[in-house]
């Protein structure tokens, strides 16, 4: 391993001793660096990396909201603000209770890395709360909302910082955050959260994108194997809106999404979740907040498993697009031991880093996460064109500008791991590809 890259490994370890999630993600990201670091040498004079793995600008803050019962609740809020050398800082809000500090940072990090991979002017950023928005009212839900904005306003702006979605944060959330964003700025600024609804400047595709832009990606995968999406099986986790995505996508091009999943367990569906009804229901599940894989089976007769990962199922194509660390290495010995020739990462690291190395190891095709799901946000980038254009875009020519992305995405990770003689390792290509334009803009505008 390369000196520079242990010795700011050592020191990112050193100075966030309780953030797992974070440490977890410089240390994939910068294992993949070795080769370029290495034919950079004025990287370490300029200290890039230590420069890299420390957020530009962190901000917490209190939540303050009152429940239907009329009890006072607290929360913290957060936005990191991880790094603008290429654009305003984006990327999405979650809402969950695993949210803290060492969550925000790993995935401000990492969409550091997606957005630049997208080619688009994004720089990376992430916010969110530890509110569990399960099982609360509508009214409670736009409090919530209110109250967030109330603080996170100050710190945002159509050139600063643009907020989307992510876990817990949908179309609904996203039009109360930006009710209470207009009302305290007095300005119309839709520029400022992308995910809108179409009436107020949102973008067509944006809801279907990440999941759409998933299966474009894995299009790609199975095009540089000689291989065809057609008939092919998906075992996917999660039951979310990306979820819903590659069920709809998969379906249109003939490949079947067999499982789906919720923290009560997974639903079998051998016959795939291809048809309209089945699709549609997706959606509601979500909209209900009962979040609740088992409303699936109930409905449509099949199979439910409880307490158990979809991963025991044996497919083509493995799609973990949940959350976070949800395929160790357990998980990994029975995606493997099952046959499975693709790991398509969709949810944000999904997998352990000794998981995804060891289906590596074992020859199965692995994409990462902040490729595949690069889609997301690239259609958010293409709702800000359109938001500062005044103009709203057709569907087919977004959902063709996203095709091109992710074609590029693909053709863009496994060139940069070729040129670094890693072969079609679009893991590292990942790292490489989004690294370099990031690089080379901090390079550019000195020591900031
Ligand atoms: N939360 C999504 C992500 O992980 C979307 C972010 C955005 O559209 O800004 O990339």
């Amino acid at each position: 391993m390369n000196a520079y890259i242990n010795r700011v490994l050592e020191e990112t370890k050193k100075r966030n001793p309780d953030e797992p999630e974070f440490l977890q993600t410089v240390e994939e990201v910068l294992n993949s660096l070795e080769t370029v670091i290495e034919q950079h040498p004025e990287y370490e004079k300029a200290g890039l990396l230590e420069r890299l793995v420390e957020p530009e600008r962190v901000i917490e803050f209190r939540v303050v909201w009152t429940d239907d019962a009329g009890k006072v609740n607290v929360n913290r809020g957060y936005r990191v603000q991880f790094n603008s050398a290429i654009g305003p800082y984006k990327g999405g809000l979650r809402f969950a209770p695993h949210v803290n500090l060492s969550v925000m940072k790993f995935l401000g990090f990492e969409q550091t890395f997606k957005n630049s991979l997208t080619s688009l002017p994004m720089g990376g950023g992430k916010g969110g709360s530890d509110f569990d928005p399960n099982g609360k009212s509508d009214a409670e839900i736009m409090r919530f909302c209110q109250a967030f904005m109330t603080e996170l306003y100050r710190h945002i702006g159509p050139n600063t910082d643009v907020p989307a979605g992510d876990i817990g944060v949908g179309g609904r959330e996203i039009g109360y955050l930006f009710g209470q964003y207009k009302r305290i700025r007095g300005a119309y600024e839709n520029g400022v959260l992308t995910g809108k609804g179409l009436s107020y400047g949102g973008s067509l595709i944006r809801p279907e994108a990440t999941g759409f832009g998933a299966i474009y990606y894995v299009c790609e995968v199975l095009k540089h194997e000689n291989d065809d999406i057609k008939g092919k099986t998906i075992v996917m986790s999660g039951f979310g809106n990306v979820a819903w995505g590659i069920a709809t996508k998969a379906a249109q091009l003939g490949a079947k999404v067999v499982t789906l999943s919720g923290p009560d367990g997974y639903c079998y569906d051998p016959d795939g979740i291809c048809t309209q009804e089945k699709l549609d229901y997706m959606l509601e599940m979500r909209a209900s907040g009962r979040n609740r894989a088992q409303d699936y089976a109930d409905k449509f007769g099949v199979k439910f498993v409880p307490g158990k990962k979809a991963w025991e199922v044996k497919g083509d194509i493995c799609m973990p697009a949940a959350y976070q660390n949800e395929i160790r290495m357990e998980e990994a010995e029975q995606i493997f031991n099952n046959g499975t020739k693709y790991y398509i990462e969709v949810a944000n690291m999904p997998t352990t880093n000794d998981a995804l190395y060891y289906l590596m190891d074992k020859g199965l095709i692995v994409a990462p996460s902040k490729a595949v799901n690069a889609g997301g946000v690239a259609t958010s980038g293409l709702e800000m064109s359109q938001n500062s254009e005044r103009l709203a875009w057709k569907a087919e020519d977004v959902d063709n500008q996203l095709h091109n992305i992710m074609v590029n995405i693909h053709a863009a990770s496994a060139k940069a791991a070729e040129e670094c003689g890693l072969g079609y390792n679009l893991v590292a290509g990942a790292n490489l590809a989004g690294f370099k334009k990031v690089a080379d803009a901090m390079m550019a505008q000195g020591l900031v």
